[in-house]
């Protein structure tokens, strides 16, 4: 599945988008570069969830618990950025205890946490625009966002909901 998401606005509508095919047990894999969308993709799937608290890029946190507001999965966000290793470095985290009753987002989490679980979702944003440098200050700044489902879970799993328009 791959969606061209025009603004910041459109990107957090994605996130609430894709909260709504989300339960709990499922992990998140977020991967692109600095700035490309990731925590605003976060921010409006947590919006989306319905959980506390506002999601931020963390500075020092590494994963943040949001706790569910209306009864659903927690949003677990984890920003993997600072972390070398692999899981045995996020060990303290817990986050296969957490996984079953929660929703597992991680920025920069690839090569580290697939081992959470037999099946995943990973969304890649990238600028949709080549170029090295960013447009001028009020042009827009499109991102290419392709998912892929991986696992048992996602098999046949339903996009349209999230094709809604975006660009
Ligand atoms: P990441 O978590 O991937 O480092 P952030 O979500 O923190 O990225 O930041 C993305 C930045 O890009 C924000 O400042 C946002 O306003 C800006 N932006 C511009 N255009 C878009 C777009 N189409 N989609 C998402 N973010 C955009
Ligand atoms: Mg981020």
């Amino acid at each position: 599945m791959r969606l061209t998401v025009s603004d910041p606005e459109a990107m957090r509508d994605l996130g609430r988008a894709l909260a709504a095919l989300l339960r709990p047990g499922d992990l998140v894999l977020l991967s692109g570069e600095l700035g490309a969308g990731k925590t605003t993709l976060t921010r409006g799937l947590g919006e989306g969830l319905g959980v506390r608290g506002a999601v931020t890029s963390p500075t020092f946190v590494i994963a943040r618990v949001h706790p569910s507001l209306t009864g659903g999965p927690a949003l677990v966000h984890v920003d993997a950025y600072r972390l070398g290793g692999g899981l045995d470095q996020m060990e303290d985290l817990d986050l296969d205890v957490s996984l079953p009753e929660s929703v597992i987002v991680v920025e920069w989490g690839e090569g580290k946490v697939e081992e959470l679980s037999d099946s995943r979702l990973e969304v890649r944003i990238e600028r949709a625009l080549g170029g090295e440098d960013p447009p001028a200050d009020d042009a827009a700044d499109p991102r290419t966002v392709t998912l892929t489902g991986l696992g048992e879970r996602w098999a046949g799993a339903d996009w349209e909901p999230l094709r809604a328009d975006r660009v």
